[in-house]
């Protein structure tokens, strides 16, 4: 049986490491960027979110609740950071905003969650000593946490092929054959043709597009693009947990919350977008100046200090309904949609995949599958030098100079840790980024980026003028340096 996953961000990520895992079964990952996890799943918020929000008897809710449980495993499995961090729905003393909160908590509980309760002022006040003097009162769930969503997707990938499951990528689908309701091929940009027994749409904002190349309906997307502000580590310290205001209508409003390596995230905006503005993520001046005025008002002078790294943006996909669009096709019957993830997608994303591979496939095939005898299901460690003792570095060193030939400065990022990432994948110098950090930090890679290139060029055996920085056309440099 080869069963073809179309989207290598979280939701298809975690799918096709689900599937390695079934005897008798080839799975291919098709991507269309030139790496996995570049789309939705690297510019979001990165919570791990409790789940008390999102309306009881949606699937949203039920898979949200359900992922949250899985992350401390799958995380551990994958090598990938997560910290229970809790989180905190701040109000104000005023009855609307008690009542909003009063109400997220009753909503939690339906949902089945734990940890859930309103601390006071006190309380508040030893948790986020600098959160502002305005808010009297917060929802904590202790549930909550962060993570790097994107370092879950490219794990999940390389565990996956390491199962025996093929990755493709910078080769978008561009069509397929479908016979007597059934789809039969899938037809990529370069002309390759895959024989597909299932196929399984899983491609975040383009799910309605790559449907309807299958001749598919799917309820119609909508966009909303949410732009944030990194700040640098040097205020890691004044927040602890992910602070939120009291929802609106547009959503759980600018949040000021830490990253998992040590920096802060503000933001996001919630501004609609016209649905053909698929890969729209620009920022926008009005935008950030309302994040950074959002952050001012929850936590006073954290962006005072104008230690803003980078801007970025993501975009929401939805439909009318509101909730995430997971369903096999009436008439195309084994074809899988995995469409309007929206948030909490990411924390939902383990459970859409055990959903989507124990009970969905098994029914559009009529047929179960026996687990494989012996998978790989942890990935071997990768030790980060930032984050390991003087004295385990020393040894490292003397095993291995390139441990202490540091590339990236900001980050602390070892040429050793570089070359591993290439050797792990990594083709650009997104690719190297992603999964080492290199060149997140505050210069962001004015010091090491030309490093990082020459390093590319030599380990992948090409030319300083054929390293690029993430797509096909991205080249860096146009044309012969002197080494
Ligand atoms: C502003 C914002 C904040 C958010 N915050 C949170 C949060 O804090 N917590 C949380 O749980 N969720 C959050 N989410 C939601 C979460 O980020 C998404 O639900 C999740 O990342 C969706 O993952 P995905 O795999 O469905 O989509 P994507 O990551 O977009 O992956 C889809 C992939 O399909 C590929 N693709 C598209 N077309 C083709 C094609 N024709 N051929 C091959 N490949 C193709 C794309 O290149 C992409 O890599 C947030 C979302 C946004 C936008």
């Amino acid at each position: 049986m080869q069963i073809v996953v179309i989207g290598g961000g979280i939701c298809g990520s975690l799918i096709v490491r689900e599937l390695s895992h079934l005897q008798d079964v080839s799975a291919i990952l098709i991507e269309g960027k030139s790496d996995v996890g570049q789309g939705v799943t690297k510019a979001n918020s990165a919570i791990v979110h409790g789940g008390y929000d999102d309306p009881h008897g949606t699937m949203r809710a039920s898979l949200c609740v359900r992922g949250n449980g899985m992350f401390p495993q799958l995380c551990e499995e994958l090598n990938v950071p997560f910290k229970r961090t809790g989180s905190l729905v701040v109000a104000k003393d005023a009855s609307d905003e008690i009542e909003q909160i009063e109400n997220l908590l009753a909503n939690g509980k339906k949902n089945g969650i734990e940890g859930l309760r309103i601390v006071g002022a006190e309380e508040l006040r030893r948790i986020e000593p600098h959160l502002s003097d305005e808010y009297a009162f917060a929802l904590h769930c202790s549930s909550a946490g962060i993570t790097e969503p994107w370092m879950i997707a490219i794990a999940a990938v390389n565990l996956a092929t390491m199962n025996g499951a093929r990755v493709i990528t910078g080769n978008p689908v561009k069509g397929g054959k479908v016979c007597e309701g059934r789809v039969k091929e899938v037809w990529l940009e370069s002309g390759m043709r895959i024989p597909a027994d299932c196929v399984i749409n899983a491609t975040g904002v383009h799910f309605q597009e790559v449907a309807s190349l299958f001749g598919i309906e799917t309820p119609p997307v909508s966009l909303r693009r949410g732009e944030y502000i990194i700040l640098d580590k040097l205020v890691g310290d004044m927040v602890k947990t992910v602070i939120f205001p009291v929802p609106t209508e547009e959503g759980k409003g600018k949040l000021v919350l830490p990253t998992v390596d040590g920096g802060v995230l503000i933001g996001p905006t919630s501004e609609e977008l016209d649905s053909h503005a698929l890969e729209d993520v620009s920022t926008t001046d009005r935008g950030l100046r309302e994040v950074l005025s959002s952050a001012d008002s929850l936590v006073p002078g954290i962006s005072r200090f104008n230690w803003v790294v980078r801007s970025f943006a993501g975009l929401r996909p939805d439909t009318e309904e509101r909730d995430f669009f997971i369903k096999t096709d009436n008439e195309v019957k084994n074809f899988i949609t995995v469409g309007s993830i929206r948030s909490p997608g990411l924390t939902a994303a383990p459970a859409i995949a055990e959903l989507v591979v124990d009970e969905m496939i098994t029914d559009v095939l009529n047929t179960s599958f026996k687990k494989k005898e012996r998978v790989v299901s942890r990935l071997p460690r990768t030790e980060r030098i930032n984050e390991l003792p003087f004295s385990k570095i020393a040894e490292m060193i003397d095993d291995d100079p390139l441990h202490g030939k540091i590339v990236c400065q900001c980050n602390e990022v070892s040429e050793r840790e570089i070359i591993n990432a290439i050797r792990e994948g990594a083709t650009t110098v997104d690719g190297v980024k992603f999964r080492t950090r290199a060149g997140f930090g505050r210069c962001q890679a004015s010091f090491c980026g030309w490093r990082i290139v020459q390093i590319l060029s030599r380990e992948l055996g090409i030319e300083l003028s054929e390293v690029r920085m993430n797509e096909k056309e991205a080249w860096i440099l146009d044309g012969k340096v002197r080494p």
